[in-house]
């Protein structure tokens, strides 16, 4: 069974579906670490990410790995190394570039063949996993989002305006709804869940009861 979170930034795909993916004993895919990696990479070499056939030719030689829910890339450990600002606004540049989107996507399906799988991003349920079981699409009030990201910055020791992370958070969700290659957008099957009231547990929760149910009706066939 394939059960899809997408959503853009700050909704708690992440924390949600990795609980979700604990609690029933699936496996479990960030495939926003993948966009973050390649990025990574391309800073690494100090290439212009505008540059789309350069960053095409990065992503197409990476070795990206998931040990232990750790982001391994080429031999390294760059779990902490792509949650920085840096990172994160460039991810959102290289993944607006189809050859990227491509390859990733390849890698995703791959970790999703002959298994039971919760994954998040932005295009789980349109565009990787279209056939997939259960789909759900976060949201949430930008204030929020950004509410959240800001105490997650904060456990790092990084003190970042709430008006500034509204600021970037808006650059992010413009480059992912209007890029033409998979733009972040609902499935039309997708069930669309407002967290902006509800506590991450209480999400997980529902989510867990809603697949709980799918997975019985399945069965039953
Ligand atoms: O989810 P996260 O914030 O780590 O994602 C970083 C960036 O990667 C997003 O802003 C988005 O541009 C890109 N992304 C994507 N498709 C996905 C996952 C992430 O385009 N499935």
């Amino acid at each position: 069974m394939i059960v899809t979170i997408d959503g853009p930034a700050g909704t708690g795909k992440s924390t949600v579906a990795r609980t979700l993916a604990d609690r029933l004993g699936f496996e479990f895919l960030n495939t926003g670490a993948m966009y973050r990696a390649v990025a990574y990479a391309c800073r690494q070499q100090d290439l212009d990410l505008a540059d789309d056939r350069a960053v095409a030719d990065v992503a197409s030689t990476l070795e990206i790995l998931f040990v232990q829910n750790r982001l391994i890339l080429n031999g390294e450990d760059v779990t902490d190394a792509i949650r920085c600002q840096q990172i994160t606004q460039s991810a959102s540049i290289v993944a607006a570039n189809p050859a990227v989107r491509r390859r990733l996507v390849e890698l995703q399906r791959l970790v999703g063949r002959d298994t039971n799988l919760v994954t998040e991003g932005r295009d789980q349920g349109t565009t990787v996993f279209p056939k997939a079981e259960c789909k759900f699409f976060l949201t949430a009030s930008a204030e929020e989002r950004a509410r959240r990201r800001q105490r997650e910055l904060e456990e790092k020791g990084e003190l970042i305006s709430l008006a500034e992370l509204i600021e970037q958070q808006e650059l992010r969700d413009r480059r992912d709804e209007n890029r033409a290659c998979s733009p972040l957008q609902p499935a039309s099957d997708a069930l669309l869940i407002d967290t902006t009231e509800m506590s991450l547990a209480e999400v997980a929760s529902y989510l867990e009861l809603l697949v709980q149910r799918a997975s019985l009706t399945l069965n039953r066939r």
